[in-house]
């Protein structure tokens, strides 16, 4: 019996273009949910009585919401390597931009030009999450980096929701500092620590030379990111 193996062009043009169409369609799934869960969560948080549970309870929804922030930043990154709606730039970008925003109010083309940046010249000069400090403190270098992102205009912004809400609409101020402040800083905490620190921090007498540097920059970017 002969086997036959033969595809015609057409039909493995047809399965590719299903593949295509079925990871775009997952891609934005995964970032609807991401942005619905933060919301859904966020609201529900913002709402809840917290004089009436228990402090472990308390501390899982604060990490809960970390792990969504967090989300929402890998989200924002797929979207500027266009692949969380390939298909269609146009929309692919403003879902980075929607995740941005309400990630704290950050502005997705400076976004964008940064990571490139870090992308294409990482551990130097030109790339801003890198620190060339002589002693590389981390808490130094957390607030350099920080301030790097961080601008008035976004402080301005983020107080004037935070009095909006707690004034306005009578949310606590311990829910807002519990459930949106803290885990928004503790997530900014964890991407800054295996994301920047981590990868681009300097090693003596390891990793002496830029090749190994960006190396080992590429690989934790590929553990963390699942691309290069
Ligand atoms: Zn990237």
């Amino acid at each position: 019996m002969i086997e036959c193996d033969f595809k015609s062009p057409q039909l493995i043009k047809a399965i590719s273009d299903i593949e295509a169409v079925n990871m775009t369609n997952i891609g934005v799934f995964i970032a609807f949910t991401i942005v619905g869960l933060w919301s859904a969560s966020l609201v529900l948080l913002l709402l809840l009585d917290t004089s009436k549970f228990q402090i472990p309870l308390i501390v899982s929804a604060i990490l809960w919401q970390t792990f969504l922030y967090t989300g929402l930043f890998i989200t924002a990154h797929d979207a500027i390597h266009g692949v969380v709606f390939a298909k269609n730039p146009k929309i692919n970008n403003w879902i980075g931009r929607i995740a941005v925003i309400i990630d704290a109010l950050f502005s997705y083309k400076n976004s964008v030009k940064k990571h490139w940046l870090n992308h294409q010249q990482p551990g130097t000069e030109a790339d801003p999450d890198f620190d060339n400090n002589q002693y590389q403190n981390v808490f130094a270098w957390y607030f350099r980096f920080m301030k790097s992102y961080l601008d008035l205009r976004q402080l301005f912004g983020l107080a004037l929701i935070f009095n909006i809400l707690n004034i306005a609409f009578k949310i606590p101020e311990i829910n807002l500092n519990l459930f949106w402040i803290i885990p928004s800083i503790l997530s900014s905490i964890q991407l800054f620590h295996f994301g920047t620190f981590i990868p681009h921090k300097r090693m003596e007498g390891v990793y002496t030379n830029l090749l190994r540097i960006y190396i080992v920059r590429k690989a934790f970017h590929y553990l963390l990111c699942g691309r290069l």
